[in-house]
């Protein structure tokens, strides 16, 4: 970097104890504008200390949180919602400054992250626990939920605000303290909603922001006083968080990358699997772990006709500044990921797929920025990198298959189990494939199966790694640790002349 960059570029912060806090480490990275391709900001990576610190400060709050009745955590959760339906503009602003993507996209997340908030403000239905009377000698048991203290979040690039939000609302409203380690390429978004959870009245300590890349999150996952992990990245890193945290014993929810199929049947409605495809599968230039990467026509005819009706369509996208309202999506994140697209098109293209529509070279206003158009590849087979990996940016491929029985053979064998769906008219068809399917996210006739906030979200295979949750009702299982208890308050005095040695038995 040269120093006339380094004058005018800002340099983030941390957020802890409710402060902004320079970073003390010399280590900075640099965040991007993809519309323009120029830098935005330059991001503090935090050392093994700054971590161990905020620690510190999460553990003193988390007690007194922990104690917090749990009307009032509500309530603060009630008024953080408020606060991000009002900044709805700035944050779907800072969401497309960051990552690229679109501003009508960026509010579409953002919605879909006031969803989880919804969620975590019915902890309390979540959170009862259990009672039984008089298990035995005026003995009554109870289970009760607990938070467990200080716990972490790891967060990807391609959900700024959403993520990030729907991983930690819920562990907030149990009553834990955060830590969050946003993506180092877009750690404006959440150092801006860290503002609304002090505003909307949250302890200082309770939420914390450390910015940083490997040596944070190391920090976090060897340290004893973290006893929870969730992440959510690619399946590379999801696969190291969940063995090093579960070697360092703490619970570990890992959420990795997908490639996901659309089965298209030939009684399906082709025009709506058509933009039903397109919608699913280039929103947000394909950075999405639901987007669809693959349609599966079944019979030649489906893959002709699928085919022909959607070259036409693919054709008409446009790609652009995330505040253009004209264009269908944005620029991939960087220029190196951009890279990384156009090396999956040109390796597939020699292992024999068919170029039908090719992106690599789209008109935009500005050059500089990391766009890549709407691709797409048919004729690709099982074998091909393409298909094998997952590819995260605009470049989408058709797979033709005979039967269901094989599209069904051909999704069971990825893998990834993230999500899939089939477009068809056929009832029958459609229960083969949801009984048989090997997908933790499957969707009838619906472009994108993402589960509503109130029911689970997660992936099979290599896809996700534990049983941990981090969206849906399971995250308040994950964010507290039960307790039982057995009590008794005798009516009248009890004989304890007599010491009894037998394992307490209930007769
Ligand atoms: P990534 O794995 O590169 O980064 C995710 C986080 O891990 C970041 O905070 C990063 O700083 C950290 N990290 C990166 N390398 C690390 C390393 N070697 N050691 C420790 N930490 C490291 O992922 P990304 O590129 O930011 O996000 C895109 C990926 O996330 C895609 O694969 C996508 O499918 C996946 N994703 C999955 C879901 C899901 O719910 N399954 C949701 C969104 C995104």
């Amino acid at each position: 970097m040269n120093t006339k960059e380094q004058v005018t570029v800002e340099k983030l912060y941390h957020f802890i104890g409710g402060k902004k806090r320079k970073g003390r480490s010399e280590r900075f990275g640099k965040v991007y504008k993809p519309s323009t391709g120029d830098i935005l900001a330059l991001v503090p990576y935090a050392t093994v200390e700054e971590v161990n610190e905020t620690v510190e400060v999460a553990k003193k709050a988390a007690l007194d949180w922990k104690r917090t009745s749990v009307g009032k955590r509500i309530e603060v959760l009630h008024r953080f919602r408020s606060l991000i339906v009002e900044e709805t503009d700035k944050i779907a602003h800072l969401i497309g400054l960051e990552s690229g993507k679109t501003i009508s996209d960026a509010k579409g997340e953002i919605a879909r992250g006031i969803e989880s908030v919804d969620l975590a403000i019915n902890a309390p239905h979540l959170l009862k626990g259990e009672y039984s009377v008089n298990v035995g000698g005026q003995i009554n048991s109870y289970s009760i939920k607990q938070p467990l203290g200080v716990v972490a979040a790891i967060a990807p690039f391609n959900f700024p605000f959403m993520v990030p939000v729907a991983m930690t609302s819920m562990a907030v409203a149990c009553g834990n303290a955060v830590i969050l380690k946003p993506s180092e390429r877009v750690p404006n978004t959440a150092l801006y909603f860290s503002e609304l959870w002090k505003k909307a009245g949250l302890p200082d300590g309770v939420w914390n922001i450390i910015n940083g890349d490997k040596e944070a999150v190391d920090a976090i996952l060897s340290h004893p006083d973290i006893p929870a992990v969730s992440f959510v990245g690619s399946t590379r890193v999801a696969q190291y968080i969940y063995e090093e945290g579960c070697r360092n014993h703490k619970r570990v929810a890992a959420f990795g990358g997908g490639k996901n199929h659309m089965i298209i049947m030939p009684d399906a409605d082709l025009d709506l699997a058509v933009n039903s495809f397109i919608g699913a599968a280039y929103g947000a230039a394909s950075q999405r772990c639901m987007a669809i990467s693959a349609a599966v026509p079944v019979g030649e005819k489906t893959a002709e006709d699928f085919v022909a009706k959607l070259k036409t369509k693919v054709e008409e996208l446009k790609v652009g500044s995330f505040n253009d309202e004209n264009v269908d999506f944005g620029a991939l994140i960087t220029q190196e990921a951009k890279d990384t697209v156009i090396k999956y098109i040109e390796e597939s293209i020699e292992e024999g797929a068919y170029l039908c529509v090719d992106g690599r070279n789209p008109k935009v206003k500005n050059e500089k920025g990391f766009y890549l158009g709407a691709t797409l590849l048919d004729h690709v087979k099982p074998h091909m990198h393409i298909y094998r990996e997952e590819v995260f940016g605009p470049a989408r491929i058709v797979v033709r298959v005979n039967s269901l029985e094989e599209a069904i053979d051909l999704i069971n064998n990825h893998e990834y189990g993230n999500g899939v769906t089939i477009f068809t008219a056929n009832g029958s068809a459609a229960r083969k494939f949801t009984e048989n399917i090997e997908v933790g996210m499957v969707g009838v006739n619906v472009p994108i199966p993402i589960p509503v906030g109130y029911h689970n979200f997660g992936g099979w295979k290599r896809s996700k790694f534990g049983e941990g949750h981090m969206f849906g009702p399971d995250t308040a299982r994950f964010f507290t640790k039960s307790k039982t208890i057995s009590e008794r308050w005798p009516e009248t005095k009890i004989n304890d002349e007599k010491v009894v040695f037998d394992f307490p038995s209930n007769r």
